[in-house]
C-alpha cells in the first residue's frame, strides 16, 4: 500500500487469529495504526479514494473473522492515547481516547479515587469498542456515566454526541460500522479508594468463578432474551459441552464458546448455528449473536 502521507504503521496480510481474543481467523489485507486524528483522516481519505473497504478494530474481543480472511483494511486507533481528568465538585470528568484499554482506564480511575465503571472491570475491550457494543456487566453499562463522545463519521466530520442524543440500548449504540469513536468524556464520582478496590476485586472474582478465562473466547456469544440470560436456554437445550472441531460450548458458562486450541473460524461459526438451531427446536427461542461475524456469507 502506498503511504500517501500516512505517518502511522501499515501492516499487510496479518493473520487475525493474532488480533482477536478467539484466536481464529485468516489474514486481513491491511491493518493500519494511525498516529493521531490528522493521520486517521489521511488514512480514511486514502482508503475512500482507492475504494478499499474498511472497519475499525479495537482489541478484537467481540469479533470472529472468517478463515479465508478479509480483503479490506482494519483500522486500530490503539496508538492514539489520551487520558486526562478534570476535577469537579464531587469527582472528575475523565476525557479518554477511544483506543485505550477499558480495563486500564478503570484501574487508573480507581487509583485516583474515581468511581462509576468498576462493575465493568475486566471487560477486555477498548473504550471505543465498549461504546460501540454498549458493553456491560453486573447491571451496569459503559454508557451509564458517559457525558459525551466524539465520533468521526463516514463523511469525515467529527460529531459530538451527548449520552441523551446517542440513544444507547442493551448491547446497542448509534455508532455505525464506518464510524469511529475518537474519544469520550465520563462523569466519575469521588469515592473511597478502598471501597472501589473492594468492588473491583469482587467483580474480578465473580468473573473468574463464572467465565472460562483459561481458554480463548469472545465472551458471551448471544444476547440475552427479554431479560433472561442466553446461557439458560442453551443449558435447557442440553448443549453444554457440545464440540465442533476445536470449538466447544463451555462447560463452565454455556454462553461462551471456547477455542480448545485448534479451532477454526468455521468450527466456531458451525457451533453458533448448531446452538441456535438446537435452542430453537427445544425452547422456541431465537438467539441473536452478540459477537460480530466478519467475512462470513449470510
Ligand atoms: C473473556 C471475555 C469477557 C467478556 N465480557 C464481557 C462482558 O462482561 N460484557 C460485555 O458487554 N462484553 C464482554 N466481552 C465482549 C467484548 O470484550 C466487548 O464487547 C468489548 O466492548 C469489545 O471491545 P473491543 O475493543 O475488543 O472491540 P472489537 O471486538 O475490536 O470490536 C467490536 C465492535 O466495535 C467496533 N469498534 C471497535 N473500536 C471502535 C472505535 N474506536 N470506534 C467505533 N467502533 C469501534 C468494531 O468495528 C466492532 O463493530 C467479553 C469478551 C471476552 C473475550
Amino acid at each position: 500500500m502506498e503511504r500517501k502521507g500516512i505517518r502511522g504503521t501499515i501492516l499487510e496480510n496479518v493473520p487475525m487469529k493474532r488480533y482477536t481474543s478467539m484466536r481464529v481467523g485468516g489474514p486481513v489485507k491491511y491493518l493500519i495504526y494511525p498516529l493521531d486524528e490528522g493521520d486517521l483522516r489521511n488514512v480514511l481519505k486514502y482508503l475512500t479514494r482507492k475504494n478499499i473497504p474498511y472497519r475499525f478494530l479495537g482489541n478484537g474481543t467481540n469479533v470472529i473473522v472468517n478463515d479465508i480472511g478479509l480483503n479490506e483494511a482494519l483500522i486500530r486507533i490503539t496508538r492514539m492515547k489520551r487520558k486526562g481528568y478534570t476535577k469537579t465538585g464531587n469527582g472528575a470528568i475523565a476525557d479518554v481516547s477511544g483506543g485505550i484499554s477499558l480495563k486500564q482506564f478503570i484501574k487508573d480511575s480507581a487509583r485516583h479515587g474515581l468511581s462509576g465503571l468498576e462493575n465493568l472491570y475486566w471487560i477486555p475491550g477498548t473504550v471505543g469498542g465498549a461504546l460501540k457494543m454498549n458493553a456491560g456487566s453486573f447491571g451496569a453499562s459503559v454508557s451509564d456515566p458517559l457525558l459525551t463522545m466524539r465520533v468521526l463519521n463516514a463523511q469525515g466530520e467529527i460529531v459530538t454526541m451527548t449520552r441523551q442524543e446517542a440513544s444507547f440500548g442493551y448491547r446497542a449504540s448509534p455508532i455505525r460500522p464506518k464510524e469511529c469513536v475518537l474519544s469520550a468524556r465520563f462523569s466519575l464520582k469521588g469515592r473511597d479508594k478502598k471501597e472501589i478496590a473492594k468492588d473491583m476485586e469482587h467483580v474480578y472474582n465473580e468473573r473468574k468463578k463464572r467465565h472460562p478465562m483459561e481458554f480463548p473466547s469472545a465472551g458471551s456469544v448471544f444476547k440475552g432474551v427479554k431479560g433472561e440470560p442466553a446461557w439458560k436456554f442453551i443449558e435447557k437445550a442440553g448443549l453444554k459441552g457440545l464440540k465442533i472441531g476445536g470449538a466447544c460450548v463451555s462447560e463452565k458458562h454455556a454462553n461462551f464458546i471456547v477455542n480448545l486450541g485448534s479451532a477454526t473460524a468455521n468450527d466456531v461459526r458451525a457451533l453458533i448455528n448448531t446452538v441456535k438451531k438446537g435452542v430453537f427446536e427445544k425452547t422456541g427461542v431465537s438467539l441473536e449473536e452478540e459477537v460480530e461475524l466478519w467475512g462470513f456469507n449470510g
